[in-house]
């Protein structure tokens, strides 16, 4: 299999190929398809599988067509929303949108906790397309009012057990809680427990299910 097969954007594979990558690894050969297509997705898959890039590219490639470089704020709403359970794996994954998205007119921020909340405060206000969060510290945000979700199109859980097993199950709850209901919604975790499963059931419609 090749990166050209798979319907991705001149702009996205030329991010691919600066990258290095010659061929997807077997969860971007399915996930990217399916993404996409815009089905809801649960994912089966553990880090090192290349899943970042499998749900990053697809996602990326759904908001271009709306993309602008307008430097006005009101033009850049949230429009994707990526939830991880630590500030590393948030950092990794802001840093996977940053490098396939080099090429298209979309900003990110990085949002966890720990560290001075202003800086991020000001980048939510300039406008950011993508937000990668971290639960707690995005909630801090919605209290500050920082932070609207009116515009959310397509929401990724990653890492969904790890993020029950540290407790944020009522986190989520609340943030899904908050999302337009009409929204793209994938689901990855290394694991299925009947908590993951019950989690897939209220924030997933008929999701593909894709395991590696
Ligand atoms: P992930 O499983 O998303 O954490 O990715 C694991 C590592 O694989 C990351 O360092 C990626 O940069 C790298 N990677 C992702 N996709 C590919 C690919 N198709 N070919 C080579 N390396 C890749």
């Amino acid at each position: 299999p090749t990166f050209d097969g798979l319907g991705l954007l001149p702009e996205l594979l030329r991010a691919v190929k600066d990258a290095g990558y010659t061929t997807p690894t077997p969860i971007q050969t399915q996930a990217i398809p399916i993404i996409l297509a815009g089905h809801d997705v649960m994912g089966g898959a553990q880090t090192g599988t290349g899943k970042t890039a499998g749900f990053t590219l697809p996602l990326l490639q759904r908001l271009a067509p709306y993309a602008t470089s307008s430097p006005s704020p009101a033009r850049h709403p949230v429009r994707a929303l990526i939830l991880a359970p630590t500030r590393e794996l948030a950092m990794q994954v802001h840093e996977s949108v940053v490098t396939y998205s080099k090429h298209l007119p979309l900003r990110s921020v990085c949002i966890y906790g720990g560290v001075d909340i202003k800086p991020q405060i000001a980048q939510l206000r300039e406008g950011r397309e993508i937000v990668v969060a971290t639960p707690g510290r995005l909630l801090d945000h919605v209290q500050q009012k920082s932070v609207s979700f009116n515009s959310v199109e397509v929401l990724v859980l990653d890492e969904a057990d790890r993020m029950l097993d540290m407790g944020f199950m009522p986190d989520i709850k609340r943030i899904l809680a908050m999302l337009p209901t009409a929204r793209q919604s994938l689901l990855f975790s290394a694991t299925f427990s009947g908590e993951i499963k019950k989690l897939a059931d209220t924030m997933l419609k008929s999701p593909q299910l894709i395991e590696v």
